[in-house]
């Protein structure tokens, strides 16, 4: 068994042959497609990692489930120290890339199917813990990319899922043939689909009685029949099809959102690990958001060292760098930044064994550090704005620096501190701009906001796992209150 290494997994991916809407038009060929290549390049460096001498160690990890040494991204969690590397791994990638590498959905996932389904099993006497068991050794051994699929449409937020108009605003099991479930629905903001080979769709909350067709569990591969892609904008996307990469901001790597259409999908019964048991889609949501709650505490992180560096570098380019007020401002930032590496850490580091032998994050910590991203990093991008000045919003083009007419004016009024080139200093202002108003925003701003659910529902988790009885009961202890 190989690690594959980005080449390699460049090459799987076209393999696939995957289609999509993009932009009004039908289109394959994705990885080499300009909005999507750099999406594509940011989920390579989670292979070369698993190369390269610096991080391969990190990376690189044996797993009892398939008796070899797997890329981390796909191993089940067998200590609390795994769950605390996951975070240092996330936060390198995010800092390599200053964006969303897209391949912790499947993790997520995985760990989470993988304690739900051997609960299920004890109750209910199914067998989906041993079928995930399997699917999961193959995705191990074969080094794939796993997209975990939870969000649905929901419709009208005030309805149910067997109240909606339409039925498949929730993922649902439409029918039944022999040897397996025809499914329909879809799935929005799926972060990295393009660039996966696999799908697990997850029901997306508890479901109650009468509500067993949407609380389904299920693998396909991502060239099912009948799935339909259609990709998603994000500010200044186009910027990515442009001549120059200077406006583009982040150069190489970029973020990948997609709405995913099930329609009449079939799954035939290896691949399915949950059917109808209400009781464990609760737990199974629980249990994913909870770990993406706290792979926010390493990848947000580490685009925050991008902006924060980007910061720096663009005050010391302005000729600031020793003021006061600016030294504050980039202190600020690093303690924001690194109270959410806290919370990912605390929340590793107090993990537990689930009775299926993998490790779980402590949920209330790891939804206090969800909580902290749905602010925090709107902090740091106001200060950056601050630090790095008007011209963030007013800066003219890359085709205009190179106009011979236009060029010469923007190189003498845009000089700054002696000795900074320019084109350089555009640059850093140009990356600053893609984290706090670009494409970079989706998954630096938006996503801190929505992703792994919106700070509402870390309330709900806040609320429900911090005792709120047992610290009224000590109280009452203590004053000798009846
Ligand atoms: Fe991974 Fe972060 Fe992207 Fe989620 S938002 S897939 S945790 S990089
Ligand atoms: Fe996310």
């Amino acid at each position: 068994m190989a690690l594959k290494t980005g080449d390699q997994y460049v090459q799987s991916l076209k393999d696939l042959n995957l289609e999509a809407h993009v932009m009004g038009r039908r289109t394959g060929d994705l990885p080499d497609h300009g909005l999507v290549g750099p999406s594509v390049r940011a989920v390579a460096l989670t292979y070369d990692a698993a190369h390269d001498r610096e991080t391969r160690d990190l990376f690189r990890v044996h797993s009892p489930l398939c008796s070899g040494e797997v890329n981390r991204f796909s191993h089940l969690h067998q200590s609390a120290d795994d769950l605390i590397k996951k975070v240092l791994m996330q936060r390198y990638c995010g800092h390599a890339t200053g964006c969303c590498f897209q391949r912790c959905v499947g993790l997520d996932a995985a760990n989470a199917i993988f304690s739900t389904t051997f609960e299920c099993d004890q109750k209910h006497g199914t067998d989906y813990h041993q079928r995930f068991q399997k699917y999961w050794a193959w995705i191990q051994q074969d080094d794939l990319v796993v997209d975990g699929a939870m969000t649905d449409p929901k419709g009208d937020r005030g309805k149910r899922p067997a109240e909606q108009t339409d039925p498949d605003m929730f993922v649902r099991v439409k029918d039944r043939r022999p040897g397996g479930i025809v499914v329909s629905g879809a799935k929005l903001h799926q972060t990295g689909m393009l660039n996966s080979h696999e799908i697990l769709v997850m029901p997306t909350m508890n479901m109650r009685p009468g509500e067993e067709a949407w609380a389904v569990c299920f693998a396909v591969p991502t060239t099912a029949e009948g799935i339909r892609y259609i990709y998603g904008r994000q500010a200044s996307d186009t910027r990515k099809l442009e001549a120059s990469t200077l406006d583009m901001g982040n150069p190489v790597y970029g973020g990948q959102e997609v709405m995913t259409v099930f329609e009449d999908v079939f799954v035939p019964d290896e691949r399915i690990f949950l059917d109808g048991e209400i009781d464990f889609s609760g737990a199974m949501v629980e249990r994913f958001a909870s770990y993406h709650r706290q792979s926010y505490g390493g990848c947000k992180v580490g685009v925050g060292d991008v902006l924060i560096g980007a910061t720096a570098l663009i005050a010391r380019m302005n000729g600031v760098e020793k003021a006061g007020h600016i030294r504050e401002k980039i202190v600020e930032m690093i303690h924001l930044n690194e109270t959410l590496f806290a919370c990912g850490i605390a929340c590793s580091a107090r993990g537990y064994q689930t009775p299926a032998g993998n490790y779980q994050v402590d949920m209330l910590l790891a939804n206090v550090c969800k909580l902290n991203v749905t602010r925090f990093p709107y902090e740091i991008a106001r200060l950056a704005t601050d630090v790095a000045g008007g011209l963030l919003g007013t800066m003219p083009s890359a085709a205009d620096l190179d106009d011979p007419l236009a060029g010469p004016y923007i190189r003498k009024y845009l000089a700054a501190a002696d000795g900074v080139a320019v084109v350089d200093r555009m640059k850093v202002l140009r990356l600053i701009e893609n984290l706090v108003a670009g494409a970079g925003a989706v998954g630096y701003l938006i996503e801190s906001m929505h992703g792994a659910g919106p700070p509402a529902a870390q309330r709900i988790m806040i609320g429900r796992q911090a005792d709120l009885e047992g610290k009224i009961e000590r109280v009452k202890q203590l004053l000798d209150i009846g």
